[in-house]
């Protein structure tokens, strides 16, 4: 019948394999591959149809089909066009996507083209995993080499039916020399290491990766016995009764080199037998596994340590913490949790920088872990938060002398990048006793105690008890109450006089906020404003403040003269309302809607503020001055600025902090307040003295200079009806 364009086309049919003759060969090799690699299947497929396989005892009856599926209908297929293809999931492989009738159900897959020696593709060797699998380096030059053996098998079947054949057996013959070649050469240049050796153990062969592997020549090993890639420890003869039916085996274990150091690798050794079934030598495969076992090393330590501080991270402290507890469960020991944070760190990380930030984290790190035993477990559990599992303590003692050993420690200065920082240290303290279940509720409740010490004043820690729980509730109702606060008008505002201390008489007013809650009454603005901070609440509240106040201050300019010129209106202003993009839109519109008299109103802010992003800071300043606002540097002398610094600010005044002037801040303080003022005027900076409670410390003002005073010998922050009849007093002190 003559040919039409339906038939297929004609194959070369100089590969025609009968397959009697290399059947055995072929499947050895599968078998080689299947247990050298740990897969339930290997598969020969032959581009001229011919199928050979092996699959281990384990391998599920599914992998039947695996077996027995021509090349064209199986993953293989891919192979054949001549590169190896490895798939570590093939259920996402897109190969597979694109045709899912070539899928056979394999995970894992591993083929290699089998090339003869001119480069024609005969078939494939492929491996069959049901379960993902990472081809490692050696796994992929074993089955190269295997899919070189059987190319030469191939070779040499075709040879061997040749050789009747005269022309064609001769090429076959050669083409069986250049693979014998080929293969050592696969062999000589592979990465995974291979020493075949007699049945007592002495080497006969090692290809040069294992060679270098162990630090040796070549020539230094023939002859020598396998174990000396044993260490000591390691070295046992092999059990000849136990490799009576195995014939091939895995493991992995440590070599030593030469120079003595040891390194692990993963053995697979195969056993070769001669035609009787007697063993007559050992084929072992060595692969270096140490870059993965570093790998694994990295990842355990990613998952469950800090990288920053080197410390355990939360995952590993709550694990330990667990185990804690089910010893306290069971009664056998006690344990004490200590949370810490840091005082000041959002400060040295806003002024100093990210850096500085770390750098003083790692230090805090190394000084909690002297303040412990070396066995006790300290943990960076967020960015600056720090917990100390006390194990095994007896009650509180040992958890209040960790508690101040770390405190004193803390306020000992850090040295980041060359300038000295100050931090310090809260500790809120969970003991077992409560009765805990769950590690999260440790740490929850030693995180409440830890922020109550800090709201008590820094350098304290705190034990948990029901009370602070019952408080953090509280405060959860008190951020419900806040955000309903404005809508419900219970916020107002409070004036409290500045006065010129020249003449004594009210210069202007600070306005300070007050919440008229429903239920408890008037709140001071320490008992919510941090609250308000924290929740972003500031911003709607502050808001309102500097529209109320300016509004405020109109009415009242237009009804009195202060000290010669018009009232002048101190708002504060939090850090985080000073961050806001559209804050000096916001003044401008205030100053336009209320038109209070130029250069009347003034605005507070802490050195904090000024010490953040010091490029956008100015800027800020700038814009403000441009609009007549006055700026005035609030609780001067509590932060880390210094004069020097803030002469290159555009500021008007700065108030030293009432804790200068205070009953308890004694002569020296007083000392440092002359300092100040000095210093200032000397920067063309005005002061404002702020808590001033006695006619004494006015006129030792008044001596130094200091423009403006306020505190309570004057008056307290007052209401505006109590504002405007003292405008009817028209009072000068
Ligand atoms: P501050 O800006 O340092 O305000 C001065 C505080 O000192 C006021 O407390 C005032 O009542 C108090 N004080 C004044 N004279 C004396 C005195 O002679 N002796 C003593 N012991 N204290 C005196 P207040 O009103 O409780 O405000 C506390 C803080 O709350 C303020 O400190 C300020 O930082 C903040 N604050 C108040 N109102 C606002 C506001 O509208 N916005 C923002 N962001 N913060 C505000
Ligand atoms: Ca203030
Ligand atoms: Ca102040």
């Amino acid at each position: 019948m003559p040919a039409t364009l339906n038939d297929p086309p004609a194959r070369p049919t100089h590969f025609r394999l009968p397959i009697a003759h290399g059947h055995a060969a072929l499947e050895r090799l599968t078998q080689v591959a299947e247990r050298m690699l740990d897969v339930p299947v290997s598969v020969i497929s032959l581009v001229e149809g011919v199928t050979v396989s092996t699959q281990s005892g384990g391998a599920p009856d599914t992998w039947r089909a695996r077996r027995e599926t021509p090349i064209a209908r199986s993953l293989c297929r891919h192979v054949i066009g001549g590169a190896p293809l490895f798939i570590e999931d093939a259920r996402a492989h897109p190969l597979v996507r694109q045709d899912p009738g070539a899928w056979l159900g394999e995970v894992g897959y591993a083929g290699v083209p089998i090339c003869t020696g001119d480069g024609v593709v005969a078939g494939s060797l492929c491996a069959a995993d049901g379960r993902p699998r990472a081809w490692t380096e050696g796994e992929v030059d074993l089955l190269q080499w295997l899919a070189a053996f059987a190319a030469m098998v191939i070779e040499r079947r075709m040879g061997a039916i040749a050789t009747g054949a005269g022309f064609v057996g001769a090429i076959g013959q050669a083409r069986g020399r250049l693979s014998l070649r080929m293969l050592e050469k696969a062999v000589e240049t592979m990465q995974l290491g291979v020493t075949i050796t007699d049945t007592e153990g002495r080497i006969l062969y090692t290809n040069p990766a294992d060679a270098r592997m162990h630090g040796y020549s070549i020539d230094e090993l023939r002859g020598r016995h396998a174990r000396i890639f044993a260490p000591p420890e390691h070295a046992r003869p092999i059990d000849r009764d136990a490799i009576e039916d195995v014939t091939s085996w895995a493991r992995e274990t440590v070599n030593v080199r030469k120079d003595g150091s040891l390194f692990p690798v993963l053995l697979r050794s195969d056993l070769v037998k001669d035609s009787a079934g007697r063993p007559v030598g050992l084929v072992t495969c060595c692969e270096d596994i140490s870059p993965r076992k570093e790998l694994e090393r990295q990842l355990l330590r990613n998952a469950f340590y800090d990288t920053l501080t080197g410390l355990p991270n939360r995952g590993l402290f709550s694990h330990r913490l667990e185990e804690a507890i089910e010893r306290a469960f069971r009664g056998e020991a006690h344990f004490a949790v200590l949370m810490v944070g840091l005082d000041r760190f959002k400060l040295v990380n806003d002024s100093l920088g990210r850096r500085a930030g770390d750098a003083l984290l790692a230090g805090v790190g190394a000084r909690l872990r002297e303040c412990v035993r070396p066995e006790t477990m300290v943990a960076r559990i967020a960015g600056d938060e720090f917990a100390i599992l006390l194990d095994e303590t007896q009650g509180l003692g040992e958890a209040t002398r960790v508690a101040a050993c770390l405190q004193e420690s803390l306020a000992r200065p850090f040295d980041v990048d060359g300038s000295e920082v100050f931090t310090g240290a809260s500790v809120g303290i969970a003991l077992s006793v409560s009765g805990y279940e769950r590690p999260e509720d440790v740490l929850r409740d030693a995180a409440i105690a830890m922020y109550r010490s800090k709201d008590a004043g820094r350098g304290l820690y705190e034990v948990f008890d029901r009370d602070m729980h019952a408080a953090a509730m509280e405060r959860l109702r008190l951020e419900m109450d806040l955000r309903r606060a404005l809508e419900r008008d219970e916020l107002c505002l409070f004036y409290q006089p500045i006065v010129t201390l020249e003449t004594g008489r009210i210069a202007g007013f600070e306005a300070l906020i007050r919440w008229r809650h429903p239920e408890r009454g008037l709140i001071l603005p320490d008992d919510f404003i941090p609250l308000a901070e924290e929740t972003g609440l500031i911003l709607p509240i502050g808001t309102w403040v500097l529209e109320e106040a300016c509004r405020e201050l109109k009415r009242w300019q237009e009804m009195a003269s202060g000290d010669g010129g018009p009232l002048t209106m101190a708002v504060n202003l939090s850090a985080r309302q000073f961050a806001r993009a559209d804050l000096v839109e916001h003044v401008e519109r205030v100053l336009a809607e209320t038109a209070i008299a130029q250069g009347t109103l003034k605005l507070e802010i802490t050195e904090s503020v000024i010490m953040q992003h010091t490029g956008a800071v100015n800027a800020t300043l700038a814009r403000l001055k441009a609009l007549g606002v006055q700026l005035y540097i609030d609780d001067f002398g509590t932060g880390y600025s210094s004069l020097g610094y803030l002469h290159r600010l555009p500021l008007d005044a700065l108030k030293i902090d009432r804790s200068f002037v205070s009953a308890e801040a004694g002569e020296g303080s007083l000392q440092l307040v002359r300092t100040i003022v000095a210093m200032a005027h000397a920067l063309g900076v005005k002061v404002v003295t702020e808590g001033i409670e006695t006619a004494e410390l006015v006129s030792e003002l008044r001596a130094l200079r200091c423009e403006y005073g306020q505190g309570f010998f004057f008056a307290r922050p007052l209401e505006r009806e109590a504002v405007e009849a003292l405008f009817a007093e028209d009072p000068r002190w």
